[in-house]
């Protein structure tokens, strides 16, 4: 290696709310030791089984928009309605220090913000689910909306659809055995590496 190039890079897996991105790189986590998890810091609520500093680092509204102040986030927005979530400039340096791949769990906006940073460093993989139909059904099913906030959820899903462009990469999410499989090989072909099953 050249002195002063870096090799680590950067995997953002993105989408439209509801396309199955953490399922995705949640399995990305546990077939490549390479890549670690950026943890996002956000405002809202921990769900049943989450856990502070794994899932994310649950903060207080003023403590987040303490840290926006700071200017300690590398990107952050507001994805629901009084809901924010960001990438703390903190996380992405100390994977980046141990030597390790960075990947993402994020919104369209913040992997478009990544991606102007981070340049051809880092690959950008927008999750295409099968239809807008099932999207919208896959978010009713979820039941936690109200009818106003479902209806802000589904215009916000239209919107973040147009976004598919400006990516590197489209993965379908219609059947997951096979999304997953595309996942690795994309991975695979970025990283120039194979994953730990394969190496077994
Ligand atoms: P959830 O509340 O379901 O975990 O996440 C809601 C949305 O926020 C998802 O689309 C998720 O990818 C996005 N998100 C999570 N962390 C970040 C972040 O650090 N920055 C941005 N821009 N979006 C995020």
């Amino acid at each position: 290696m050249m002195q002063g190039e870096t090799r680590t890079r950067l995997i953002v897996f993105t989408a439209p709310s509801g396309a199955g991105k953490t399922t995705i790189v949640r399995h990305l986590i546990k077939e490549f030791s390479a890549l670690s998890f950026s943890v996002s810091a956000t405002n809202r609520p921990a769900r049943e089984h989450e856990v502070d500093g794994r899932d994310y680092h649950f903060l207080s509204t003023e403590a987040f928009l303490e840290k926006v102040h700071n200017k300690e986030f590398l990107e952050w927005e507001e994805v629901y309605e009084g809901q924010y979530y960001g990438t703390l400039k903190s996380e992405v340096a100390d994977i980046l220090d141990t030597g390790k791949h960075v990947i993402f769990d994020i919104d369209v906006r913040g992997a478009t913000a990544i991606k102007s940073f981070y340049g051809d460093q880092c690959m950008v993989v927008f999750i295409r689910p099968p239809s807008f139909t099932t999207l919208v059904k896959r978010l009713k099913a979820r039941a936690t909306d109200t009818d106003a906030s479902l209806e802000r959820r589904i215009a916000r899903m239209k919107e973040e659809m147009t976004y598919e462009d400006k990516f590197d990469r489209i993965l379908i999410n219609d059947l997951l055995a096979v999304a997953l499989q595309e996942a690795e090989l994309m991975v695979e072909e970025f990283l120039g590496i194979k994953s730990v099953t394969e190496e077994e």
